[in-house]
């Protein structure tokens, strides 16, 4: 743990054992963080925000870009660390830090364009300003997916805005988000400006996010997480950026390029093994293109490579993050076949010897699929892919929004006009038409419904860490 600018290992106290998924074994532990080493970083970060919230804009600037050169010259060895904790194939891993490099690239920048304004006066003699000022201290808790891109949109923006953090990452997941910490560290971070606490979330979290220290908690999880968090920050009124789960819908219209939405559609159901908040999670398909559409996807679905990412560093999937994934996978597989669905492809572990001791399974196609199988309305945060058949456009945006979550939503179409009316009546916090492509930073990135509260990224996700303060002077004169 980092706390307070000191690197801090405590004695004699319990651990917590980080398992590689691809193969079950335990190759690390970190501390078992408590509710006083809590306490001591969110101390240390209020101490710290006295003087980081003055630094000058180029000062804040200045350690993002230094943390980034760090993490991009540590890449090859965090990528690997990554690979080894999350299971996702080197070359994947690789991509998430050079996507954390962006971000701290992008918001190191946007930390000297923070501006207020001069309104008009109401009365003679008064001027009206509006200045930015950062919120405190902040909680970032993130989840194991995609540990260290997710902290990073909240470190980055938080650092940038003149915030202080304490990073809490996931449990499965601990050990790449320790080497971005030390990024900062080694940059030159002041004292207590980032700090680290590992430990169970759900005994840490009451200790974190109600410590009278924290402004804002900033989240990335799953929604009944999310919900106790709002809970925990009630109290006292603390501001929190929710970013939770989803259920995202792909539309295919009849008219739409088919190759484009397979190949789009295999990528985002399948990619981190379908553990991505905005991963495909069912699929409608207008009636004249059902049956091309299915072959061609399940044919696609076949040529996926499947290994353990760290020996085939190309591979398109790794396995998934442990057993009770993989489980609840089966079991929502299960309860789409009891109620009629149709197996197309995987539904089980793939064969062979390098997939015995991992927590491996194959990407799985269901047709014949309805809203009565759980499958099809709850996150199953695994690879599968069911195929619905509709009988127009109307029908399948009806059924997308029949959801509680608002995460994102894609169509593909040739008719862009048609694709604009969907879009709007998608509700959805994002909406990639003919395209698939994921978070990206210059973009704001939301849930709406119970995927979420407030946006992460771009000028609005910086926003989130920012209080808005009027200020009204008089002239006496
Ligand atoms: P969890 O909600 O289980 O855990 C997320 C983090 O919260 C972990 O660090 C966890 O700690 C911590 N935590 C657990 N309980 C509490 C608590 N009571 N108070 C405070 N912190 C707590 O989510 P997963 O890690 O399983 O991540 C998967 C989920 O994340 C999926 O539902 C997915 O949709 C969502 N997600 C959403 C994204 C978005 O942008 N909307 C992006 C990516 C994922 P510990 O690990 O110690 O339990």
């Amino acid at each position: 743990m980092f706390i307070d600018g000191t690197w801090y290992e405590p004695r004699g106290r319990s651990k917590m054992k980080v398992v590689n998924p691809a193969t079950g074994e335990v190759f690390a532990e970190v501390p078992k963080g408590t509710k006083e080493d809590a306490d001591r970083a969110l101390e240390a970060a209020a101490r710290a925000f006295t003087q980081w919230k003055e630094a000058l804009p180029s000062e804040r600037a200045s350690l993002l870009e230094k943390a980034r050169a760090i993490l991009l010259e540590r890449l090859p060895q965090i990528a690997r660390l990554l690979t080894q904790e999350q299971g996702k194939p080197l070359r994947e891993a690789e991509g998430e830090l050079k996507a954390t490099a962006t971000a701290l690239e992008y918001y190191a920048r946007k930390a000297e364009e923070i501006e207020g304004e001069i309104l008009p006066a109401r009365a003679k003699g008064m001027r009206n300003l509006v200045i930015k000022q950062p919120v405190g201290p902040v909680v970032a808790i993130g989840p194991w997916n995609y540990p260290v891109l997710l902290i990073a949109w909240k470190v980055a923006p938080a650092l940038a805005a003149g915030c202080t953090v304490v990073v809490k990452p996931a449990s499965q997941t601990p050990l790449a988000v320790t080497e971005f910490v030390r990024c900062f560290a080694e940059a030159g971070a002041p004292k207590g400006v980032i700090n680290l606490i590992t430990g169970p979330g759900r005994e840490l979290g009451e200790a974190l996010i109600r410590h009278p220290r924290t402004a804002k908690v900033a989240f990335t999880g799953e929604t009944e997480t999310g919900r106790e968090i709002m809970r925990a920050a009630a109290d006292g009124i603390k501001r929190i950026t929710l970013e939770l789960g989803g259920h995202c819908p792909l539309i295919v219209a009849a008219d739409a390029d088919l190759g484009a939405a397979v190949e789009g559609g295999v990528y985002r159901a399948f990619r981190n093994m379908g553990q991505i908040c905005n991963s495909i999670n069912r699929i409608y398909v207008e009636e004249a293109a059902y049956t091309d559409f299915v072959e061609a996807f399940v044919e696609r679905t076949r040529r996926l490579r499947i290994a353990n990412g760290l020996e085939e560093p190309d591979a398109d999937l790794g396995p998934m993050i442990d057993e009770a994934a993989r489980e609840k996978t089966r079991r929502h597989i299960q309860d789409a076949v009891a109620k009629g669905a149709k197996v197309l492809y995987g539904g089980k572990e793939p064969e062979g010897e390098q997939y015995k001791k991992g927590y491996f399974f194959e990407p799985t196609v269901l047709t014949e699929v309805n809203h009565e199988m759980i499958v099809m309305t709850e996150e199953t945060f695994g690879p599968v892919a069911p195929i619905m058949k509709v009988s127009s456009l109307e029908e399948a945006i009806k059924y997308a929004n029949d959801s509680i979550y608002g995460l994102v939503a894609y169509l593909y179409t040739q008719d862009l006009d048609k694709g604009l009316r969907a879009a709007e009546a998608l509700e959805y916090g994002t909406v990639g038409i003919n395209n698939v492509a994921g978070g990206e930073v210059e973009y704001p990135y939301g849930g709406w419904k119970q995927s979420g509260l407030g946006i992460e990224l771009s000028d609005y996700g910086l926003e989130e860490y920012l209080l808005v303060k009027h200020i009204r002077i008089r002239s006496l004169r």
